[in-house]
């Protein structure tokens, strides 16, 4: 059994999230769910530290179970859980985007771009390496 080439949409994720959060320790031990691949879930920066572009499942509710890439909904006040982040720590300059699930909008344009780049290296030593 394999899901390594399984491709799941990422707003589909964040409406089950209550689930996917319940089974959180199953799925970050679990190399076949924890590296199933996102649509839209990318991070692109000018930033040596990164190098590649899509995020993993795992990835994504690690930052989630820790109340990291999410923002506050402009339409509704939800919680809006970023799916993509691009820009340059070096500049400050960039923007995520996420979903709002209690709206169902996707909102573009999400900012401070260096707290949630900080977030999402948080993730591997500070050195940049895996953790
Ligand atoms: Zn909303």
């Amino acid at each position: 059994m394999t899901h390594s080439n399984m491709l799941l949409n990422i707003n589909g994720i964040i409406n089950d999230l209550d689930f996917y959060l319940k089974n959180f320790d199953f799925i970050i031990n679990t190399p076949n769910y924890y590296f199933i691949l996102l649509e839209e879930a990318r991070i692109s920066s000018a930033f040596r530290g990164v190098d590649r572009s899509q995020l993993y499942l795992g990835e994504l509710l690690t930052l989630y179970s820790q109340d990291k890439w999410i923002s506050t909904c402009p339409h509704c006040g939800g919680r809006v859980y970023l799916k993509s982040l691009g820009g340059s720590p070096l500049s400050g300059r960039g923007s995520g985007t996420g979903y709002c699930r209690d709206c169902r909008k996707t909102i573009s344009g999400i900012k401070p771009f260096e707290r949630y780049f900080g977030e999402f290296m948080g993730l591997r030593g500070e050195d940049g390496e895996v953790c």
